[in-house]
């Protein structure tokens, strides 16, 4: 089909807030195994695609489709569970237990198994094996028994990468990875969002422009809740409505 390639496809989606069109028939197509950002002023309409697509808001019309299969009508967690996974806020991970602790927590979690969130550190063992094959992954082995709030701040954004990873998602959506981050781990997240791309597709909200420029395969313009302009950044960034609207915001 002409369309195996595109792993997430979303058509005339729209969110209104009583009365407000924050999201307004916004069509996109994401191809397998790109790095896809998408853009666009304040109150664009970015996060709330975000939470469209991901089904932590319930879209007024339209319609998502995954690997060709309509999810429109699933749960958030029926979404994660067919590998749309949203990466977690910092503030998701239990800085009092180790890196590795924190990584099992998330398998065990994506396994079903029963989990105290009261004592959080009764966790299995048996996911060690794992758990240390993804803070591998994310570049973090030598900080392995480190608890998590000791971390860097670009650091425990790894660490969430790798809780995320746990949930083995085909396709990981990153809401703006960069946010917070001083320049030396910029670089260092950049680098593993390459990496971790090789075998997922990534999609990013991301503000840092030169990051977008330097990671995206394709990009999504969005200005007051449509759609502006789509291409490689060098598209984009040569667009004038692209520049008007970041001028005018
Ligand atoms: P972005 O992420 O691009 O900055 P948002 O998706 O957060 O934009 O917001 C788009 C617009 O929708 C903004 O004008 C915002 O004020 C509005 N909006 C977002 N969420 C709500 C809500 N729950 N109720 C009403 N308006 C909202």
């Amino acid at each position: 089909s002409p369309k195996a390639d595109i792993i997430l496809s979303a058509r005339g989606l729209t969110k209104r807030f009583s009365g407000f069109t924050a999201v307004d028939s916004v069509d996109l197509d994401i191809k397998r195994g790109t790095i896809h950002a998408l853009i666009g002023p304040n109150g664009a309409g970015k996060t709330t695609c975000f939470n469209l697509l991901t089904k932590f808001l319930q879209p007024s019309a339209g319609k998502i489709t995954l690997n060709d299969r309509d999810i429109t009508r699933l749960s958030a967690a029926d979404i994660s569970r067919r590998g749309l996974v949203r990466s977690f806020q910092i503030s998701a991970v239990f800085p009092q237990l180790s890196v590795l602790e924190n990584v099992r927590i998330a398998l065990q979690r994506r396994r079903g198994d029963s989990f105290d969130f009261w004592r959080p550190e009764k966790v299995l063992s048996a996911y060690d094996e794992e758990a240390s094959a993804r803070v591998e992954e994310v570049g973090l082995s030598s900080h392995l028994h480190e608890p998590a709030g000791e971390l860097s701040y670009g650091r425990k954004r790894a660490l969430e990468i790798a809780t995320t990873l746990a949930l083995e998602p085909e396709m990981l959506l990153l809401d703006e990875p960069m946010a917070g981050m001083a320049q030396e781990d910029v670089g260092r997240i950049s680098a593993l969002i390459r990496k971790i791309s090789a075998n997922r597709t990534i999609l990013m909200v991301e503000h840092n422009l030169s990051v977008v420029a330097d990671l995206s395969d394709q990009i999504t313009v969005l200005a007051r809740g449509q759609v502006l302009a789509e291409g490689t950044y060098e598209d984009v960034s040569q667009d004038e409505r692209v520049v008007e609207a970041y001028i005018g915001a």
